[in-house]
C-alpha cells in the first residue's frame, strides 16, 4: 500500500481542510477495496488510488459501460434538454452545446434535433456510441481537443466531473471555451445527501475508484466560485437517479453481489448468468424489490423536503 503524502490529506474540491478517512468501500466490479476521505470543511470526499502501477482506466472495462432501456433514456434526455432550455440564454440559432463524457450520444442526438449544434467529447471505445453519432462525438480528453476561445453557449457534465483526476484544469478549460454569459450545467451524485448518508459504503451512486470525487453543494460552491463562475446555484437533479439510488443502495445492503438489478437493467449481464450464479442474491432482490421501492419513495420524499437529493444539479455562469 502506497503511503500518501502530507498534500494528499487537502481537501482537492475547496483546498482548505485536512482530509480524515471516513470508511472503506469495495469496487463491485474489481472487488478491490478503496479508502473514503471527507472534508471536515465542505463535506466533499475524495477517494484514494491505492495499488502501485494501477491506472484509473484499468477500473473502466466491458462491464462498466451498459445500455440503458430506451424509455428510462427518454425520460432522462427530456428532463437534460428542459434543463439546458431553462437556463440557456442565447436565442441566436444555431446555439453551440459540449457534452463533455457524452456517453452513447443519445442526449446530444436530442438536442441536434432541437437545432442545436452540439458536439460532445466520450473515452468509451467507439462501439459504444449510437449509428451516426461518431461524427459529432470527439474521442478522449477535453483537452485534446483545443476548441476555439468563447465559443460554446453551454457545457453540460451530467455525471462525469466526478470521473475526472484534474478537476481543476477542467473547470479552466470550460471556462476558457464558453462564451461570455454561456452556461455550465453538471449533475453529479450529493455526498452530504440522505442516501450518502444511511448507505455508506452500499451507496449505489459512490462507485469506487471511477468516482474520484464526491461533491457536496457547499463544496461544488466553493470551486466554481473559485474558477471564476458566477450565478451558482444548486438544485435537485435527476429524479430517476435519485430514486434508483434509494432501491439498489437498500438492495446492496442485503446481497452478496452489489448492483444486481442495475447490471440486469442495462444489458450488462444476462437473465442466465443471474439465474445460475447469483442465484441467492436473485431470491432476496425478488423478495425485497417491492418493499425497497415503497421504503424508498418515503425516503425520496423526506430527502427532498430536508435539501439533502442524492443528486444535484449545478448551474454555472461564466461572468
Ligand atoms: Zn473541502
Amino acid at each position: 500500500m502506497k503511503f500518501m503524502e502530507n498534500s494528499d490529506f487537502i481537501c482537492p474540491v475547496c483546498k482548505n481542510a485536512i482530509l480524515s478517512r471516513s470508511f472503506e468501500a469495495r469496487d463491485y466490479i474489481s472487488l478491490e477495496p478503496f479508502a473514503v476521505y471527507e472534508c471536515s470543511h465542505c463535506g466533499s470526499a475524495v477517494i484514494k488510488l491505492q495499488s502501485p502501477g494501477k491506472s484509473i482506466a484499468e477500473y473502466y472495462n466491458e462491464r462498466y459501460y451498459g445500455r440503458r432501456k430506451s424509455f428510462v433514456e427518454k425520460f432522462i434526455n427530456y428532463s437534460r434538454e428542459r434543463e439546458v432550455m431553462k437556463f440557456a440564454k442565447e436565442k441566436t440559432a444555431p446555439p453551440f452545446l459540449l457534452d463533455i463524457g457524452c456517453g452513447n450520444g443519445t442526449f446530444l442526438m436530442s438536442m441536434r434535433a432541437r437545432g442545436w449544434s452540439a458536439v460532445g467529447t466520450e473515452m468509451a471505445p467507439p462501439e459504444h456510441l449510437l449509428i451516426g453519432a461518431e461524427s459529432f462525438i470527439y474521442k478522449g480528453d477535453l483537452g485534446g481537443q483545443k476548441f476555439a476561445n468563447n465559443f460554446f453557449n453551454a457545457v453540460t457534465m451530467w455525471h462525469s466531473l466526478e470521473h475526472l483526476s484534474d478537476l481543476r484544469g477542467y473547470l479552466v478549460e470550460i471556462k476558457r471555451i464558453l462564451r461570455p454569459e454561456g452556461v455550465l450545467i453538471i449533475e453529479v451524485p450529493n455526498f452530504q445527501s440522505l442516501q450518502a448518508k444511511i448507505f455508506k459504503e452500499n451507496w449505489f451512486h459512490l462507485d469506487v475508484p471511477r468516482h474520484l470525487f464526491h461533491f457536496s453543494p457547499k463544496g461544488i460552491n466553493l470551486l466554481l466560485k473559485e474558477i471564476g463562475f458566477s450565478e451558482i446555484k444548486v438544485f435537485p437533479g435527476s429524479f430517476i437517479y435519485e430514486f434508483f439510488g434509494y432501491v439498489q443502495s437498500i438492495l446492496n445492503v442485503l446481497t452478496k453481489r452489489k448492483n444486481l438489478l442495475f447490471d440486469f437493467l442495462n444489458h450488462k449481464i444476462a437473465w442466465r448468468d443471474v439465474y445460475k450464479k447469483h442465484f441467492k442474491d436473485l431470491a432476496v432482490n425478488l423478495i425485497v424489490i417491492m418493499p425497497a421501492a415503497i421504503i424508498s419513495v418515503f425516503l425520496f420524499i423526506s430527502a427532498l423536503a430536508a435539501g439533502k437529493s442524492g443528486i444535484i444539479g449545478v448551474f454555472a455562469r461564466k461572468s
